[in-house]
């Protein structure tokens, strides 16, 4: 099994997502964002996409900004002041990654996502394309939760898990978590002076939750634990993930050339996760009856155009999964909808062209774009 895993190290990575954490970006004392660091983050940033690969940002931080600005000094904040003080702290935060990137001519990109936009299909997709869009025009996305808006119930609450959500959404092939932890150790090493370094993670099996339960506030609080969450998801998305310290000045560069942090290994690439989660895990809710013109492109590996389309059976919204079926009604693929059965119902037949015309906006060219899509096995 170890053989097939991805391997570990940045250098491979085609999309890599990279979160960064309050302790690292704002001084807690002041409420100010370390400039020097991020600078120097700014400066990885820019030589890792020299390299070739596309990097999405997703940064805490709001909170830590805000509420110093706010004079919300110590304690635990009401959640209503939490969100008071992120609205405060984003625009800033917003403000430095824009003005940081610039210094490589790089265009930063506020997205402000909530669980419900990486759950929900129909605003999965929304986002998914905006983030694609953004990275097609060699943007840094900077992400962080829409604190303002998220109420107890829709919050993440934690970056880490929002960071794993949005490298599966944009199938992501790296993820790496920058905070204040040096990575996985058997036990807490503040209070186990016997606890050891795990340097490679392929399974999270039981012994490794273990480790990561037991241990002391701030360690396992928002620490290790949801960082192991945040593993599970990635790794189901076929992303591996880094946890490393990102204490010193350009952390990325120290994973690039091999500094110490531990990686979670993936026994799947993105693209065939994605597939499988396609698939096997989501229940279609509508067919759409296809020519032999669209069978024939679906099998060289082209996406299903609404020209293609005959018959829509079913009643399905915007990112739901459909089975492609062929005259005889024999289920040929599944994917996700990129119309709404209804929407469906009057563009097939139809020139992509035609579609504006057809429903008053102009939509997406493809019924099923290829990446949403899976040939089922004959
Ligand atoms: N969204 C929060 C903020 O920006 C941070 C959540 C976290 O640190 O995980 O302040």
């Amino acid at each position: 099994m170890n053989g097939t895993r991805t391997k570990s190290g940045l250098a491979q990575s085609k999309r890599l997502v990279v979160k960064i954490g309050s302790a690292l970006l704002v001084d807690e004392k002041t409420g100010a964002i370390r400039r020097q660091w991020l600078d120097a983050l700014a400066d990885d940033v820019a030589e890792i996409r020299q390299a070739g690969t596309e990097v999405l940002l997703v940064s805490s931080g709001a909170i830590a900004v805000g509420r110093r600005h706010l004079g919300l000094l110590d304690g635990a904040l009401k959640l209503e002041e939490k969100q008071a003080a992120a609205a405060t702290g984003q625009a800033r935060l917003a403000h430095a990654y824009q003005e940081t990137l610039a210094r490589h001519d790089i265009t930063a990109a506020q997205v402000l996502l909530t669980l419900g936009d990486t759950e929900e299909r129909r605003r999965h997709l929304n986002a998914r394309s905006t983030l694609q869009t953004l990275l097609r025009f060699a943007c840094v996305p900077v992400i962080n939760e829409n604190d303002t808006v998220a109420t107890a119930e829709i919050r993440f609450g934690d970056n880490d898990r929002l960071a794993a959500r949005v490298a599966a959404m944009v199938s992501a092939d790296a993820l790496v978590l920058l905070s204040d932890i040096d990575g996985l150790y058997t036990a807490d090493p503040r209070r186990n002076p016997e606890a050891r370094f795990i340097p490679e993670v392929t399974e999270i099996t039981p012994e490794i939750e273990a480790m990561a339960g037991e241990a002391l506030p701030g360690y396992s609080s928002g620490g290790m634990v949801t960082k192991l969450a945040a593993a599970r998801v990635a790794l189901g998305a076929g992303c591996r993930m880094a946890i490393a310290n990102g204490r010193q000045l350009h952390p990325l560069k120290a994973i690039r050339e091999g500094g110490p942090c531990s990686w979670f290994l993936p026994a799947a690439t993105p693209l065939t996760a994605r597939k499988t989660w396609i698939q096997g895990a989501l229940k279609p809710v509508g067919k759409l009856v296809v020519d032999d013109g669209a069978l024939k492109a679906l099998s060289s590996g082209k996406s299903l155009l609404p020209a293609g389309v005959v018959t829509v059976e079913g009643r399905f919204e915007r990112g739901d999964a459909v089975i492609v079926a062929d005259a005889q009604g024999r289920e040929v693929a599944r994917g996700l909808s990129a119309y709404s059965a209804e929407d469906a119902r009057r563009i097939k037949g139809h020139k992509s062209r035609e579609i504006e015309a057809l429903l008053g906006y102009r939509g997406r060219d493809e019924m099923i774009h290829r990446d949403d899509l899976v040939l089922s096995r004959s």
